[in-house]
């Protein structure tokens, strides 16, 4: 590894998370659009947390997340990946329901809401945090769940009165996690739950591919974690953890195989496509249909190795993403 010393002025700052001052650029990022400036990773030697730079500003932020990224009618995926995603979420919201009292629950960056509205349908009060109205309508029109639409650090909401917040890949895409915790913190009942799953910097897949790694998703990922500075983040906040598990079949499987084709120079994230739906399928296999044939032809190969490695990097606890349960103390 090459790890240049982080000399340039512009991007210093100390680590947020532990207070280290001898922050390197780790690797240049890949560009997720054309004329995108070239975004670095700068990382804490001392606790491994990461962030990006050049920052994008507030006001540029939403080129990277185009109408697309959450779907016609916020419907992503072609039908079986649906159902798949569905069990996924079902999977999650009965981790939460196994470990608090039925009340109230928030699921800051919810996305689409499915999980609030499983959790709604075990009797929960499901609220949802997103930051346009936009992204707010599957979950608010079709989960039933009391949407806030805003910055997470900036919502009105009753201070205790919660018994789980949950953070599901959302908590990278902060620019201060460390505030969004403390709110959280703030707006949890003592003992109540916190669920952040990110994606692991630290991880064996995130080392093998660098900047080719699926979940590094620069500049939408502002912030990067790993084991360490996850758990300093946690404690730093006041909360107590549980369980951290390495090993996530909804997510590092295909962390190790859209990596592998992202390294073999594949047009980016072009499974991730093809997957999707049938429009985004027809078009992205008419653009490319020599990569759309070598994609399917490896998938044999590359599918099962995906999910030996993933049994592998849990094993070591190095899982390409972390999933955490953590009590208000
Ligand atoms: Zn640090």
């Amino acid at each position: 590894m090459s790890l240049e010393r982080h000399s340039e002025k512009s991007a210093h700052r100390d680590c947020e998370i532990c207070g280290g001052k001898a922050a390197f650029s780790a690797f240049h990022a890949k560009g997720l659009n054309e004329g995108d400036p070239a975004f670095r990773v700068i990382r804490c030697p001392d606790c491994g947390y990461g962030w990006i730079d050049p920052s994008p500003a507030d006001h540029e932020i939403g080129r990277w997340y185009p109408k697309e990224y959450y779907g016609k009618e916020n419907v992503r995926f072609n039908k079986v990946f649906e159902l798949l995603t569905r069990w996924f979420r079902r999977r999650r919201a009965s981790e939460v329901a196994r470990r608090v009292a039925v009340g109230r629950v928030l699921d800051v960056g919810c996305g689409r809401g499915l999980i609030l509205g499983t959790l709604k349908e075990m009797g929960f009060e499901s609220h949802g945090v997103e930051l346009s109205e936009d992204s707010a309508w599957h979950a608010k029109n079709k989960m039933g769940a009391i949407m806030h639409v805003g910055p997470f650090v900036e919502t009105k909401l009753e201070p205790e009165s919660f018994e789980a917040i949950i953070f599901w890949h959302s908590l990278e895409h902060f620019r201060d996690p460390v505030a969004a915790l403390k709110h959280a913190h703030k707006l949890l009942k003592k003992g109540g739950l916190l669920v952040v799953a990110v994606p692991n910097s630290d991880s064996l897949q995130a080392k093998v591919f660098r900047s080719d790694w699926f979940h590094l998703d620069v500049p939408r990922h502002y912030v990067h974690f790993g084991s360490r500075s996850l758990e300093l983040l946690l404690d730093g906040a006041g909360f107590k953890i549980e369980t951290a598990t390495h090993f996530c079949f909804e997510q590092n499987p295909y962390g190790w195989l859209q990596s592998a084709y992202n390294a073999l120079e594949m047009e980016w994230n072009l499974l991730y496509t093809i997957l999707k739906n049938r429009s985004a399928r027809m078009t992205s296999v008419r653009e490319h249909p020599f990569q759309a044939i070598l994609i399917m032809a490896l998938l044999p190969v590359l599918l099962p190795m995906s999910l030996v490695m993933t049994l592998v990097e849990a094993a070591f606890r190095q899982g390409g993403t972390i999933e955490t349960y953590s009590f208000k103390e």
